[in-house]
Order: structure tokens, then C-alpha cells, then sequence
């Protein structure tokens, strides 16, 4: 254990005692809270309430019931309200938590549960009164299930109950890609089980109604027969990539190979559904030939919009996504032969996304998106700042991520931020509220997400929890960058985390949200103040992350390394890569 300089933890934040009825464990049974449902006996109605009744009764006890009358709580549908919108107002002695869907409603209640209060005494239903709509249409998550993360390794009901949080912050779209550049063809071992977790993770977000999203490109299996592969790209600035096993769709015997791998896809998809297709153009796919170039605006446009009306003819609704990844890198006339495009020929496209490995692409910015369509953005939430990907923790950076969204918030209105984990859940909260509210500070939604996820209310611990991340913020930020990381300060955040650990609920305590955090001040203080990465304290921390992210210790996987934190134990049977 680790001992608590009393004096400097006074002087950083003066806790008041009192506070959380689960602390002391001896709480005192809550009485129940009742909850009136006046909307259509929906599944999706009934699963909001079981979420809203799971997560009230995990963090105090309180009994939620459902009742006929004497309420505590309406839950109600209102057509007047746009779909995704909720209002909270009163309605005699209760509050009502009106939307205009079912989805909606799970949003109403997913602000509901954040601002309501959870400590001694009734359960203290929120005092926030208002109409919130979401600005963007596009609130996604890019799901990266490979590497045996954590995606690619947690249980069903993992998995359904994490979709669940994301949507309780707004979310309203999940993307998961069928990892072609990892198989030979269908018929390799790995590609049933493979479709299974996309299949899986397709019904579960529309059991939750949000929208499932995959990615096609034009790169397919590893086996993919040669003489129809693409032309590799020169990438002379080496930000493009030729990864993964591309065709040239000029060639016709390749364009039919796409074709009719796209639509067994599609097949694979056709009984779960799918909303949203997205096209990326580079990294995997790409064709430098001199029917296909330049790429983006050229070949990449006439597969792409092939794959779509196919897409469509499974999935009518269907949505398109149109990426211009690495757009113009360099400068060979890509978004203007978009822009050109658009007005005859882009009815198909339905979204521009735009993004890079660093600045954002000036182009949508200075001269507005190709076809007025509306913009997406990619924002990479999980390897900046952290190796191995949430190795050592919790990775938070609040003000990295608000710098980045002030830049593009005037004309991005939605997105898929690129998830390797769970590990940086609190980007996920920050980015979801940027695309709900462009005008939400990170650290207003860090704020909530300290009093739903902590437990943490009281002002000054509050403080004391924000110090600590801005502190962690700096370190990695620092460390990452190659400069010198303050020992003290590593010390101090521990020291603090340890103290904040002391009062916060149990049910927190327990909860992976918080232990990520902590043991991140712990992973922190051994490798930049203490006696490094092999100490007993770091490795017990990194072992307990190895559980809570379901790592192999021993795997024939030559990629997992990137994602279990780095353990001198942990064996790689098939080596690195
Ligand atoms: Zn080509």
C-alpha cells in the first residue's frame, strides 16, 4: 500500500467527510424509486428502462420499479420532439423524461443517470431542465476488433453492456470492419469466426438502435489472385501506405473479383443489417495504375460508388460514407476533381470524412466540403500519447482532444473516433459530447463523467480528480514527445489518486472506469519516480490490466504486444511484428 502524505493531500483538495451511502458498506436501504412508462410497449423502450434500473440500482441500491401511478419518474414518447431529442420538465410531483423515439429516450435517460445524485438519502433525480437536441446525425464509434483487444476478446454481454454506456452518451452508430488484410478467403479457419464478432456486434447495436457501420475498400483477402492486384502508390511523403493486398478495379477480372466479394459481404450482412457503408481510400487500398489515377478522385470514386448501389440493393437505406483519408498527400488534384464530381455525378454519397495523421486537411476547411455534403471526422483517440496501446492505464488527454476539435468544430458534425479499447473511455464520453454539443468543453463533460462514473461530487474531490488527469495528461503528452517527464509530479498524482481512492463509493472502486485510472497513477509513479516498469507495485498494475482487458500472457498473435501492457513475462510464441 501506499502511504498517504495527509498534509500534501489537504493542501491539494480539502474533502469534506460524508457523502457516498456505500462507502461505510452498511447503507441503509433506499426507497424505491417508481417510474411510470407512458410509451408503446417497444423493445427498446423496455430495454431503456432495464438499463436505467441496472445502472441506479448498481450505484445505490435504490430499487426501480415500474408503476402505474404515484411516479417518481415518467419515461414518455412525444412526436413533437425531433427523433434523437429529449426534454426533461415536471408533471405534478414527478419528472418526465420525454423523447422523440425510443432512442431518444435512452439519450434523455442517459442524462438523467449522469446528473442525477446517488448519495445518502433518496436517490436525488436530476434538477436539469431543458430540450437538448443533437447537432450531429453521425455520433459514431470505430470499434477495432483485432490484436486480441479488447473488442476482440471480451464476452457478448461485455460487449452489449459497453454499447449501452456509449449510447447512454450519445452515440448512435458503431462501426466494425471484417478484417479481409488478416485472411487468405473465405475459407480460411479464421473468417467464420471472424464474420461471427461482426455479425454479433451488428445485432447488438441495432438491438440498441443504433446504427452498424463497416468499412469496404478496394483491398481484399491475402490469397487474392495477383494478376489483378493493384499498381502500388509511389506515397512519396510515406503517409498513405500500400498496406494490405489491393485489386485494380480498372482491370475487369479485378473489378468482378471486388464485386463479388463485396456482395458475399453483403450476403454475410443481410439478416443484421446494415446503415452505413464507408469507403476509405488509403493505408489498405489505393491503385497508382493510369486508369485508376489519381486515386480519390478517379478509380477509387467509380468502385466506391459500385459497391454502394449494390450495397443498397441489400440494404435500401443504406448510407455511404465517402473518406478522403490522406486526400492530396501530395497535392495531385484529389479534392478538386471531388468537388468537380459532386454536382453530376455524387447523389451517392451521403457523407465526406475528413482527416489525417496530424493536422486536419485544410481543403473542407478553407474551402468548404465537395458537394455541401456534411462532414465527418476520424479522430484517433487511442495510440497518441500511450505504447503499448493502454499499457500502462487509463489514457487521458482532455485538452489534447478539445485543442483538436476547436480547430474543425465549425464544420465537422459528426464521426468515428478510431478505438483500440476501453482504456480511453473518457475520449469516447469527450468526443460523443463534441458531436452532440460542438460547444460542450471537454472538461464540462469530464465533469459528468466524474459524478456518473466515480462517484464523485463533491467539489473539492472533484478538483482533486481533474488535477489528477491533467497531470497524467501532461506526463504522457511528455513522455510520448521524448521530453523529460517531472518525477515529482508523478508522485504527486499517485499519492492523490490514492487518496481520492479512499472515498470514493465502492461500487466505483470496483469499477474498471476508476481502476484504470488508478492503476495508471501507479504505472506512472514506478516508471518516472520509482524503481521503473519492473517493480512489484507496476507489475501487480499491469498484471491486474492484463485481467481487466482480457491480454494474452502467452499468444500466438504477433500483434497482440501492441495492446497488453508490457509485461517482461508476457511470451510471444510467434514473435513480433
Ligand atoms: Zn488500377
Amino acid at each position: 500500500m501506499i502511504r498517504v502524505n495527509r498534509r500534501d493531500f489537504l493542501a491539494a483538495s480539502a474533502v469534506a467527510l460524508g457523502g457516498c451511502a456505500t462507502r461505510t458498506g452498511a447503507a441503509k436501504r433506499k426507497p424505491a424509486l417508481r417510474v411510470r412508462i407512458d410509451a408503446p410497449n417497444e423493445k427498446l423502450v423496455a430495454r431503456t428502462f432495464s438499463i436505467l434500473k441496472d445502472r441506479v440500482e448498481y450505484r445505490c441500491g435504490a430499487p426501480v420499479i415500474a408503476v402505474q401511478s404515484r411516479a417518481d419518474l415518467i419515461l414518455a414518447l412525444d412526436d413533437q420532439l425531433p427523433e434523437e431529442s429529449f426534454r426533461f420538465d415536471e408533471v405534478g410531483r414527478a419528472l418526465r423524461v420525454s423523447a422523440g423515439s425510443p432512442r431518444g429516450l435512452l439519450y434523455g435517460v442517459g442524462k438523467l443517470l449522469r446528473t442525477s445524485s446517488y448519495e445518502e438519502g433518496p436517490l436525488g433525480l436530476s434538477a436539469w431542465r431543458g430540450t437538448s437536441t443533437p447537432r450531429g446525425t453521425v455520433r459514431g464509434m470505430y470499434f477495432a476488433s483485432h490484436f486480441h483487444n479488447w473488442y476482440h476478446q471480451a464476452s457478448p454481454a461485455e460487449i452489449a453492456r459497453y454499447m449501452e454506456d456509449l449510447a447512454l452518451w450519445g452515440a448512435n452508430a458503431v462501426m466494425v470492419i471484417f478484417p479481409m488484410i488478416n485472411l487468405q478467403s473465405w475459407d480460411d479457419p479464421q473468417a467464420g469466426p471472424a464474420m461471427d464478432l461482426v455479425r454479433q456486434y451488428a445485432r447488438t447495436a441495432r438491438e440498441l438502435g443504433l446504427q452498424f457501420a463497416t468499412g469496404l475498400n478496394n483491398a481484399f483477402f491475402i490469397g487474392a489472385p495477383k494478376e489483378f492486384r493493384a499498381t502500388p502508390l509511389p506515397d512519396p511523403l510515406k503517409r498513405r501506405g500500400n498496406s494490405g493486398h489491393p485489386i485494380c478495379p480498372s482491370i475487369p477480372e479485378g473489378h468482378a473479383y471486388i464485386m463479388e466479394n463485396t456482395r458475399l459481404l453483403y450476403e454475410k450482412l443481410s439478416d443484421v443489417g446494415l446503415d452505413i457503408l464507408v469507403l476509405w481510400p488509403y493505408d489498405e487500398g489505393g491503385c497508382a495504375c493510369a486508369n485508376c489515377a489519381p486515386w480519390g478522385s478517379n478509380g477509387y470514386l467509380r468502385i466506391s460508388r459500385d459497391q454502394v448501389e449494390l450495397g443498397r440493393k441489400y440494404f435500401p437505406k443504406m448510407k455511404s460514407v465517402l473518406s478522403t483519408w490522406m486526400y492530396d498527400t501530395p497535392e495531385e488534384g484529389e479534392w478538386q476533381g471531388l468537388r468537380d464530381y459532386m454536382p453530376q455525378d455524387g447523389a451517392w454519397i451521403d457523407y465526406i470524412l475528413a482527416d489525417a495523421h496530424e493536422d486536419f486537411p485544410r481543403y473542407p476547411l478553407d474551402s468548404g466540403v465537395p458537394g455541401k455534403r456534411p462532414l465527418l471526422n476520424f479522430p484517433e483517440i487511442s495510440m497518441w500519447g500511450n505504447w503499448p496501446w493502454g499499457g500502462s492505464g487509463a489514457n487521458v488527454l482532455p485538452d489534447r482532444f478539445q485543442r483538436l476539435w476547436d480547430q474543425v468544430k465549425p464544420v465537422v458534425e459528426g464521426g468515428f473516433p478510431y478505438s483500440e479499447g476501453i482504456y480511453e473511455d473518457m475520449h469516447k464520453a469527450i468526443v460523443l459530447q463534441f458531436y452532440w454539443d460542438r460547444d460542450r468543453a471537454a472538461l464540462d463533460t469530464l465533469k459528468e463523467y466524474i459524478a456518473y462514473e466515480f462517484g464523485i461530487t463533491e467539489p473539492e474531490l472533484v478538483d482533486a480528480t481533474l488535477a489528477v488527469i491533467v497531470m497524467l495528461e501532461e506526463a504522457s503528452s511528455n513522455n510520448y514527445q521524448k521530453k523529460p517527464v517531472d518525477a515529482g509530479q508523478a508522485q504527486r498524482a499517485a499519492e492523490l489518486a490514492e487518496s481520492i481512492n479512499a472515498k470514493v463509493p465502492a461500487w466505483a472502486r470496483n469499477s474498471w472506469r476508476w481502476e484504470i485510472l488508478y492503476l495508471r497513477t501507479i504505472i506512472d509513479r514506478e516508471r518516472f519516480a520509482g524503481a521503473g516498469l519492473d517493480s512489484p507495485a507496476a507489475e501487480a498494475a499491469m498484471l491486474r490490466l492484463v485481467e481487466l482487458y482480457h491480454c494474452e500472457l502467452e499468444t500466438d498473435d504477433p500483434y497482440h504486444h501492441r495492446v497488453r501492457p508490457p509485461l517482461k513475462r508476457a511470451v510471444d510464441r510467434q514473435g513480433r511484428k
